[in-house]
């Protein structure tokens, strides 16, 4: 597939600045940028009268296999059910400008794959399996009166529960066995699961160092789910290179993550989304009762990471029918940053974290073709990226696979 997008405003997300210029892109990559590129023949040629074009959108923390908000429920649901769901999410994600995104626990390699081969439409999924989760923590969804376990290979979960060194080690080498991209912990309390406190820690220091052994074997990294400051402290003491949630660290938490070199990845719009809809999806009412312990503090911990240096990453965290709102965490995030950070942390630095930098998250040549085309410059007013309508269209691997209708892109 080729094609040459002309009159483009391209959006360098180093520098902050644009350049109004054609892009070429043919073999799923992007070629050759500059002014007056010719199409060679049989190459489509597009206009976009100066429209802003962003390299493909990349969230980090997505859930593909969230069907519902009552992740209790979603063990019992069947795994072909859940995949009809997952590929419905994904096609709304790859609409919203989502080219690359990772799963923080559920999708496998059977979604990785289907994707892959266009079996189904949706961005590129880096998928971790099931997070590993120490008994009664944010990955056991069993409620106080189940004894036996959940943690079945034919079921949707989006945890395994192992305890103690050596079962967080084999179950590790399982999920690596299965294809993970990186491993994934409950290193403190949630939200969604049924039996915790939000302020407890999770695993033992000796299993976290483990799990990132592990990983550190097969050259892959841990993710680590965390909210106080003791969580997100010892997570990183432990070696993890991705901190989700983050919602209540402090002054040395950002000290901690300058020394590990590690990156935060807050997911504010959920929390603003379970508030208002939660109960509406599926959210139980004890999930619904720990969301203000997080809510308000998560900005705050952003502003204060941010200006501290540390690495942001965009991440959404959203669950079953509240999955469209994942742009607005742009909006909110706007609040505390400057749009071009924000974008950054969608692009260029969550590039970095997946370990993809000069792939993704980039508008030079040798990367692949995964651009989102907007109505209006996100730099001045962010609600371009934050309100999906003003996706003009989006561009995957060198072809358009989204076009609004009636817009140059549409066919
Ligand atoms: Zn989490
Ligand atoms: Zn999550």
């Amino acid at each position: 597939m080729s094609l040459l997008l002309r009159n483009a405003r391209l959006l360098d997300v180093a520098t902050g600045d644009y350049q109004e210029a054609d892009l070429r892109c043919a073999d799923g990559r992007i070629v050759e940028t500059g002014t007056g590129l010719s199409a060679p023949d049989g190459v489509r040629s597009v206009d976009l009268a100066g429209a802003p074009v962003l390299p493909g959108l990349i969230d980090a923390h997505v859930h593909v296999t969230a069907s519902t908000a009552d992740l209790g429920a979603l063990p019992s649901s069947s795994p072909s059910y859940v995949a009809a769901h997952s590929a419905r999410i994904m096609s709304g994600m790859l609409d919203r400008g989502f080219t690359t995104v990772r799963d923080a626990s559920g999708a496998d390699y059977g979604l990785c794959d289907a994707q892959e081969e266009g079996l189904l439409r949706g961005p590129r999924l880096l998928f971790c399996g099931r997070a590993l989760s120490q008994t009664g923590g944010h990955g056991d969804s069993r409620g106080r009166g189940t004894r036996v376990s959940d943690d079945h290979p034919c079921c949707a979960g989006l945890g395994r529960v192992a305890d103690g060194v050596d079962a967080v080690r084999a179950a590790a080498r399982d999920e690596l066995r299965k294809g993970a991209h990186h491993l994934k912990v409950m290193a403190s309390g949630g939200v969604a699961s049924p039996t915790d406190r939000i302020d407890s820690t999770q695993y033992s220091m000796d299993e976290l160092r483990a799990v990132v052994e592990e990983a550190e074997a097969a050259n892959r990294y841990v993710a680590a789910h965390a909210y106080t400051a003791r969580a997100v402290n010892r997570a990183l003491r432990a070696g993890i290179r991705s901190v989700e949630h983050g919602n209540l660290l402090d002054d040395e938490s950002v000290r901690l993550f300058a020394e590990y070199d590690a990156f935060l990845v807050p997911t504010l719009v959920t929390y603003w989304a379970l508030k208002k809809e939660g109960p509406e999806f599926g959210l139980p009412a004890d999930s619904h009762r720990k969301v203000d312990e997080v809510l308000g503090q998560g900005l705050v911990a952003l502003e204060r990471a941010a200006r501290g240096g540390v690495r942001t990453v965009y991440g959404s965290d959203l669950l079953g029918g509240m999955h469209r709102h994942q742009n607005e965490e742009f909006r909110i995030r706007a609040e505390v940053q400057k749009p071009i950070d924000v974008i950054r942390a969608a692009t260029s630095t969550a590039a970095e974290l997946l370990s993809m930098r000069g792939e993704i998250g980039t508008l030079e040549p040798g990367a692949h073709a995964d651009l989102v085309v907007l109505r209006g410059d996100p730099l001045t007013d962010i609600g371009f990226l934050a309100d999906p309508s003003h996706v003009m269209g989006v561009v995957q691997g060198g072809s358009v696979v989204s076009a609004q209708r009636g817009s140059a892109l549409a066919a």
